[in-house]
């Protein structure tokens, strides 16, 4: 789900979303037609194996688009609070 230039990260080639077209991880704007691939990503997400990596990446390099860990921008805004209180990593 490689959509920006990142620095490449072991865990990275292990997601399950490596082969697929990253913009389902993408969405744009709040229509239904976003809501329901923000669903379909989080499903992806839930079945990956790194997917506590992945929040954890996407929360100490500040992410702040697409759905990385099964979490959505919103979500991790709330994670990341969280996080930097309780240094703990609560996933949804
Ligand atoms: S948690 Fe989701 S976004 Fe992250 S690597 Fe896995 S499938 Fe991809």
């Amino acid at each position: 789900m490689m959509k920006f230039e990142l620095e490449q990260e072991s865990w990275m080639l292990e997601g399950a979303c490596s082969s697929m077209d990253s913009d389902l991880f993408f969405p744009i704007g709040s229509s239904m037609k976003a809501m329901k691939q923000i669903a379909e990503a989080k499903a992806v997400c839930n079945e990956c194996s790194v997917k506590l990596d992945c929040l954890e990446y996407a929360i100490s390099t500040n992410q702040d688009s697409g759905v990385w860990g099964g979490a959505t921008e919103d979500e991790r805004k709330t994670i990341r609070r969280e996080y930097r209180k309780t240094g703990k990593l609560v996933s949804y």
